[in-house]
């Protein structure tokens, strides 16, 4: 009997409100997922804590895990390097724990090639003048960083064809309720299950 946990992966464009989302599913008491935690280069943010947020890494320390075979995907975005540890996911899965990644989509695709069985969710926003509200309200940009922010989310969008599901995020809640369904869905599907109504065929035969 297979009890692999499944893979879930959210991808979605700057600004559309994955990290909110993300939180909020994280805080539903009825989830039975692990977060992955991502490494970065980045610097931590106000209120951001290495080891919950992210293992905040060097450079030099990032490079040397991907040497070492350590990432199950990697990406440059926006000048630092964010990745997903490899041994914490194979671990969750074996356990028969679902594991929850959110990463953008070059990370996405990799992770796609090396588990094609895992889940692809892309969080779309419900239009580009509410993800551009979202980008402004986000705070410091000016004009033009404003219309390149909107012109990578346009090209993120095109990268949905790569995804299973679509899920617009008009309000928090209810693109929680969407990834819920999906992720229970999923579980029922038949070549995920076979190997267990196999084994019960097999002892009800014998
Ligand atoms: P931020 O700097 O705002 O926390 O994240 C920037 C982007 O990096 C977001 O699109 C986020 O989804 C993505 N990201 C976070 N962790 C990972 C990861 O482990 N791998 C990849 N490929 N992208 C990630």
């Amino acid at each position: 009997m297979s009890n692999r946990g499944m893979l879930i992966v959210l991808s979605g464009p700057s600004g559309v409100g994955k990290g909110t989302v993300r939180q909020a599913m994280l805080k539903d008491k009825d989830q039975n997922f692990k977060y992955s935690i991502s490494m970065t280069t980045r610097n931590k943010r106000p209120g951001e804590v290495d080891g919950v947020d992210y293992f905040f890494r060097s450079k030099m320390e990032f490079e040397s895990e991907i040497e070492n075979g350590g990432m199950l995907e990697y990406a440059k975005y926006v000048d630092h390097y964010y990745g997903t540890p490899l041994r914490y996911v194979n671990e969750t899965l074996e356990s028969g724990t679902d594991v929850f990644l959110e990463i953008e989509v070059n990370g996405a695709m990799q992770v796609r090639k090396k588990c094609p069985d895992g889940v692809f969710i892309f969080l779309t926003p419900p239009d580009l003048v509410t993800l551009r509200d979202r980008i402004v309200k986000r705070g410091t940009d000016d004009a033009a960083t404003i219309e390149k922010r909107l012109e990578k989310a346009r090209s993120e969008i095109k990268m949905m064809q790569n995804y299973d599901y679509a899920v617009v995020n008009d309000k928090v809640e209810l693109a929680v309720h969407r990834i819920e369904k999906i992720i229970e869905s999923e579980h029922l599907r038949v070549p995920r299950v076979i190997d267990i109504y196999k084994k019960m065929i097999g002892v009800v035969n014998r």
